[in-house]
């Protein structure tokens, strides 16, 4: 009989790990709290639209087609893609918007404009980009970290000055730009790895390799399509999956895992791979003794930000929006501070504005439009329905006022979400939505690891390990635990 592994948690680190696992022979059974797959990119269904939660920007696709490929399928059979065009629109505070689009020659020209000699530059900075993103996808993305020994390899010794890896990202895009808009542009992505420009390796600037030389991509139907494609892997390849089903407690017998505890009763596992947040899983379903972090190493790390999101439904057209909107204010490190320094709700603050019905007919009805607005703020501050509604009022006010259109007129539907809501609806530790913050010691060898220290067959998947936040990061992270769990279990 082959042997049984039990996966916890329903989001991409969850779906990925069993369709691997299932794949590579093992009994696998997925037991998700929520009524739904996807986890924070599961999706909203109401008055006819279907609203993406969580991720919307669909990078790296190259990750995706590697995991079906591993499978032996092919990701066309699951879910079709589109490459966006226009990429992103940008609205600055004190400078008329700009359109990023797929092509590099116009975003080329487009530095040029910011600054004399800036066209150049770009070019330049995009070839680094594309060679240390070769080296990190080479050499540090797909592999397990267990000791400072591997981290500090001889390639990371030789390279690490040209690879960034000791400077931050702030001070590295000034030494090739002044314009604030440009620095803006190939700085705003830290926000997706849940930090902030200063705090942020430099090695971080292979971001801008992502979104201006591979281009921002999109599942038809939304990131709702990806999770129904992946369940449907799950499904052929015979994982079992309960849904509704928290877990109460990984059990531990003569130190190892036995079984994994639901309020329906016990689900025999030979191996626990966990998509929870990490921290709940330590702190909440083991007992101390089987912990391998203490509440204290958990209270001291850097969490990324939380969202304050609110998702939209309108029954008008909105002019002069593309698909990724993106205001920065000017300027903008008050925000980040208020974020990571000196907790507070932002005064000016910047925002991303995502209207996937721009693109894709398949998540609004004809007419409408479906429109989310996200916030990130810090994870610290009082969740007041007062201050929720202050700061949402606040940012669609401003929008309305840069496009022209009025963002409080024929709402069909309209939720707000943050906080609490990542609490209750995931666990999440203090409310963070993405984790840990990738400041240079909260990354590769320096994040959670895979494998549970003192449980023998517990692991991890998902943003709190390595390589960490943002949906590819997952995929990657199951293949490496993947290659884990079948080492140990054989
Ligand atoms: C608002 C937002 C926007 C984002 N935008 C982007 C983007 O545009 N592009 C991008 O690449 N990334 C983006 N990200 C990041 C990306 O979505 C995450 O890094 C990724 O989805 C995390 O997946 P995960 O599997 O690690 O965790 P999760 O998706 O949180 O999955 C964990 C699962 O475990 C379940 N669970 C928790 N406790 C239990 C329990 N006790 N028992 C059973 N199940 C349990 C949870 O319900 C959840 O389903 C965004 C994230 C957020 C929140």
């Amino acid at each position: 009989m082959s042997k049984r592994v039990c996966v916890v948690g329903g989001g991409f680190g969850g779906l990925t790990s069993a369709a691997y696992l299932a794949h590579a022979g093992y009994r696998v059974t997925l037991v998700e709290k929520n009524n739904e797959l996807g986890g924070r990119a599961r999706s909203w269904r109401s008055h006819g639209f279907v609203f993406d939660m969580g991720p919307s920007w669909y990078l790296m696709p190259e990750v995706f087609e590697g995991f079906f490929a591993d499978l032996g399928l092919r990701r066309e059979d699951y879910y079709g893609l589109q490459q966006l065009d226009p990429a992103y629109r940008v609205f600055f505070q004190n400078a008329d918007p700009v359109t990023v689009t797929p092509r590099l020659e116009e975003t080329v020209e487009l530095f040029e404009r910011f600054e004399p000699g800036g066209g150049a530059r770009l070019r330049e900075y995009l070839k680094a980009a594309e060679y240390k993103y070769d080296v990190a996808v080479g050499e540090f993305l797909y592999r397990e970290y267990r000791s400072l020994f591997q981290f500090f390899n001889r390639r990371l010794m030789t390279e690490g000055l040209k690879l960034n890896v000791f400077s931050d990202l702030d001070r590295f895009v000034g030494k090739y730009f002044k314009d604030e808009r440009a620095r803006q542009i190939l700085q705003y992505a830290m926000v997706f790895l849940g930090t902030s420009p200063e705090q942020a390796p430099a090695l971080y600037s292979i971001m801008s390799h992502l979104d201006l030389n591979q281009g921002v991509w999109f599942p038809k139907g939304g990131m709702a399509a990806m999770v129904a494609g992946l369940e449907r892997v799950l499904r052929e390849n015979g994982v079992e999956i309960h849904l509704g089903a928290p877990v109460r407690e990984v059990v531990v017998k003569n130190g190892k895992t036995a079984a994994v505890r639901t309020d329906e009763g016990e689900i025999a596992a030979d191996a626990v791979v966990m998509n929870a947040d990490y921290a709940h899983a330590e702190l909440e379903l083991l007992a101390p003794e089987h912990r391998s972090y203490s509440e204290r190493y958990w209270r001291r790390r850097t969490l990324a930000p939380t969202m304050l999101i609110v998702y939209l439904g309108y029954n008008q057209k909105l002019n002069g929006v593309a698909h990724h909107n993106l205001y920065f204010s000017q300027p903008w490190k008050p925000h980040f501070d208020a974020i990571f320094k000196r907790p507070a709700w932002p005064e000016h603050p910047s925002y991303y504005v995502s209207c996937a019905s721009f693109d894709d007919p398949e998540v609004a009805a004809e007419g409408t439009e479906n429109v989310f607005f996200l916030v990130p703020v810090s994870p610290a501050l009082e969740d007041t329905d007062e201050q929720r509604e202050r700061l949402i009022t606040q940012v669609m006010d401003h929008f309305g006022e840069l496009t022209g259109n009025d963002m409080h007129r024929d709402i069909l539907v309209k939720r707000i979400y943050s906080h609490r809501d990542f609490k209750a609806d995931y666990n999440a530790y203090s409310g963070t939505s993405l984790g840990l913050a990738h400041t240079l010691f909260q990354t590769a060898v320096f994040r959670p690891q895979m494998r549970s220290r003192t449980v023998q067959g517990l692991f991890y998947t998902g943003q709190y390990t390595h390589p960490g936040v943002g949906v590819p990061m997952t995929f990657i992270a199951s293949r490496i635990a993947r290659d884990i769990v079948t080492q140990e279990l054989t």
